[in-house]
């Protein structure tokens, strides 16, 4: 147990420096409610400053703010509200999205830095509030048309945030003037504003400010204010509405709420908890138990992603690469399960927050905190971006990880619960008042032993909860080196009632062993693996010299002793904490080989997705079972006429991964193309369809079928040899019956040695006529 000896000195050491914040944070007396809530909450929401973690999930939460939120120019957050209207239309957002993390990271730390941005924001903020309570960045005339309702809900949680942590309660008259505002103007009384129609989403976006609202109530007790988000619940049902609680209760499916939009949906649900916590109509509860449900049943990413093209689809329709896991929904659905979790006390929620944190939403936050990703994909390259031009998701991923300390351990009422494992300390108290610390030495989840040593004065009876991970086959408990008794309650959590007493010593031991989650739907005859808590992504940079790169590789079958996966400590650079693994796993190459020789396994390395792409690489959650047919065009350098926005492959072997040419913009013709690092004799050339959309995404027949080229000298001129004479006989609106992955194969007059290989025709448009594009899935040729 070398290792957890020298966690201990760590944590020593840091429990020694957060004892010295800890005194200062310690002084942070949350401002109370004037309004106390009907329904108790089954587990406390945990003060930032209680929970200090050192381990894994601390470096991540220490990364954000030290790499990230003390980092931000409030300056650039406040120029919009300085010199309207913004640069752009929900640039408004920001500032009230960092002042609600920054909050949160400044009582976690105490860093005097951090609470000097925090102070001068608040007051400049403040400043560019307008005569009648205006605290949005439109001009006049454009009031409460698309993002404005918006800027003022994220403006009131900021500051609402801020007052009740500071104690600094300035901001009060800004926040009472705006909620008056949104009173005042919005409302199903005669001469009053639909505000449904004051934003984008089914009304799904302006009618998320719910949520401040609710607090806003509590906090002054103001009864307009409670009215006010009863008028939203009506509002919802309206005929223009998009029927949130209604069809939870019925259909119960998120997709079918409103347009399926999952992040402004998410922000609506977390605000109708809110309001359930406040007055307690079972319905609302029912109704969001019931969209979880549904998520987790059929709608969530193996990551915890939970959307793509940011909306909730069909059942297991989660294709790994369309603008797949917005961080934003990552947020939201965070708070949601958070939410949940506080509300029923389920240990469900708990495992849920587990597997997205340490999944999908390290996986978006770049390892040292600086940056995020918009779109984190199953497949492809990391998009980390600093800047927040139009990026909503870079200043949601702090609020996640910002809210990480809250819900990581808490006190309900028989004892105290241990939701996240982390090495660190938690600094609770009983119902009763009761101080009790919880000191934790881990290195999960590389290490499997968890020990928890309980720090209390006088002996004393309560319950110490722990969750045992859904994934860990063989767990332990033992209380005092005895086995505990490992069946766990009604709420899901192995309670460990008894009379503890300083020192006492918990050892959990979670056995972390590799598993398969063999693919269904769009992962058909595909595989992912995992280890404990973790998903594991093969990384290109970590391939090895004997594979070509990550559309190479495959594994030979399912069977997990074939697979061989073993941990080992991470390279070098991809070393993002102490106890950071890549896992040795026993791929084969994709490709079968020409002359039948047997298929040869390759080590691979495969990193945790968390890590994945960390250094701009390429990478893929689900791996292919077995051999692809041979396809000379495997893996080479493909283009297109047109970038599009689908990030897709032509030359992965994957019929699932598409490209678009869709710019918005008409254009003659379309072609995509791979190139061949070295000449190849070419017979056939087979084209795979990408996808029929509405508007577009066809070739139009209607003047000739789409034409196959090649180059027969380097960089040469395009020659046609063929066409695709299956092709159906579209038009520019009729795709004419063509399916998603439908393939066509054009024959070559001779074998022709070629340095390229290109299908070319004309865009078609559907049911949007003033731009055109055409898709690919796949481009191969034998
Ligand atoms: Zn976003």
């Amino acid at each position: 147990m070398k290792t957890i000896t020298e966690t201990k000195s760590i944590v020593r050491l840091i429990v020694a420096v957060c004892a010295g914040l800890g005194s200062l944070s310690a002084a942070i007396m949350p401002v109370p409610d004037k309004i106390s809530c009907a329904v108790a909450d089954r587990q406390a929401f945990t003060q930032p400053d209680q929970v200090h973690l050192n381990g894994w999930l601390g470096s991540r939460v220490m990364a954000n703010e030290a790499n990230r939120l003390v980092k931000i120019d409030v300056d650039r957050l406040l120029e919009g509200y300085r010199k309207r209207p913004g640069r752009q239309s929900w640039d408004g957002e920001h500032v009230g999205k960092w002042l609600h993390a920054a909050t949160l990271a400044w009582v976690n730390t105490g860093d005097p830095a951090l609470r000097q941005k925090l102070d001068y924001a608040v007051a400049e903020l403040t400043k560019c509030q307008l005569e009648d309570g205006y605290l949005g960045t439109y001009l006049e005339k454009d009031r409460w048309t698309a993002w404005d309702v918006w800027a003022h809900k994220y403006n009131l949680i900021g500051l609402i945030t801020y007052m009740r942590y500071t104690g600094n309660m300035e901001p009060l008259q800004a926040c009472r003037r705006m909620g008056d505002l949104l009173c005042n103007t919005f409302g199903d009384e005669p001469g009053k504003r639909d505000i449904i129609k004051a934003g984008e989403h089914v009304g799904l976006a302006p009618t998320s400010v719910l949520e401040p609202m609710v607090l806003l109530y509590r906090l002054t007790g103001e009864e307009r204010y409670q009215e006010f988000c009863q008028y939203i619940f009506r509002a919802w049902e309206q005929p223009n509405g998009p029927k949130v609680i209604s069809t939870l209760l019925t259909q119960k499916r998120v997709d079918k709420v409103g347009n399926g939009k999952a992040y402004e949906m998410l922000s609506c649900l977390n605000g109708a908890l809110e309001y359930y916590r406040t007055f307690g109509d079972p319905k609302i509860l029912e109704a969001c138990l019931n969209a979880w449900k549904d998520i987790v049943a059929n709608r969530l990413y193996i990551t915890g992603a939970a959307s793509y093209g940011e909306l909730f689809h069909d059942d297991f329709d989660l294709p790994n690469v369309a603008n797949v896991g917005e961080t934003c929904v990552t947020v939201t659905w965070i708070q949601f399960n958070a939410q949940l979790l506080r509300l029923t006390g389920e240990a469900r929620f708990a495992e849920q927050l587990e597997h997205v944190v340490l999944n999908q939403l390290f996986g978006a936050q770049k390892c040292d905190g600086s940056a995020w990703g918009y779109y984190v994909q199953m497949e492809g390259k990391k998009p980390y971006s600093g800047t927040l031009d139009g990026h909503c998701c870079l200043s949601s991923g702090p609020r996640g990880v910002a809210l990480i300390p809250t819900f990581a351990a808490s006190t309900e009422a028989d004892g105290v619960v241990v939701n996240l494992y982390d090495a660190g300390t938690a600094k609770l108290n009983l119902k009763d008042g009761t101080p009790i610390t919880l000191v934790t030495e881990a290195r999960y989840p590389a290490e499997e032993l968890v020990r928890i040593t309980v720090g209390l004065g006088a002996e004393k009876e309560f319950a110490l909860k722990v969750r045992l991970p859904a994934w860990c086959r063989a767990p332990s408990v033992q209380v005092k080196g005895q086995p505990a008794a490992l069946t766990p309650g009604p709420d899901g959590y192995v309670a460990v009632q008894r009379s503890w007493k300083d020192g006492d010593q918990v050892e959990l031991r979670f056995k972390l062993e590799p598993r398969v989650v063999v693919g269904d739907h769009k992962n058909n005859g595909k595989l992912a693996v995992l280890y404990g808590p973790l998903v594991l992504t093969a990384d290109a940079d970590l391939l090895g010299d004997q594979v070509k790169g990550i559309k190479s590789v495959a594994f030979s079958s399912a069977d997990l002793a074939a697979l061989a996966v073993a941990p080992e400590p991470s390279p070098d650079k991809y070393k993002s904490w102490p106890g950071a693994q890549v896992f040795r796993v026993n791929a084969i190459p994709r490709q079968a080989s020409k002359s039948g020789q047997p298929v040869t396994t390759v080590p691979i390395r495969m990193v945790p997705f968390a890590d994945a792409g960390a250094n701009g690489s390429n990478y893929k959650v689900w791996i292919p079972i077995g051999q692809t047919e041979g396809n000379l065009l495997l893996e080479e350098k493909e283009s297109r006429s047109r970038q599009g926005n689908v990030s897709g492959s032509i030359t992965d072997g994957d019929p699932d991964t598409f490209v678009v040419t869709f710019e918005g913009k008409p254009a003659a013709e379309d072609w995509f193309t791979v190139t061949l690092a070295s000449p190849a004799e070419l017979k056939r050339v087979v084209f795979v369809h990408g996808k029929t959309f509405h508007d577009g995404g066809w070739f139009d027949a209607s003047a000739g079928q789409p034409q196959v080229q090649v180059q027969t000298a380097e960089k040469g001129p395009w020659e046609t040899v063929g066409v695709l004479k299956d092709y159906p006989s579209t038009t520019a609106t009729s795709a004419a019956g063509l399916t998603s992955s439908e393939r066509f194969t054009c024959q070559l007059p001779k074998v022709t040695k070629s340095y390229g290989v290109r299908v070319i025709g004309k865009p078609a448009s559907g049911d949007a006529p003033q731009q055109a594009f055409a898709s690919c899935a796949e481009l191969l040729a034998e």
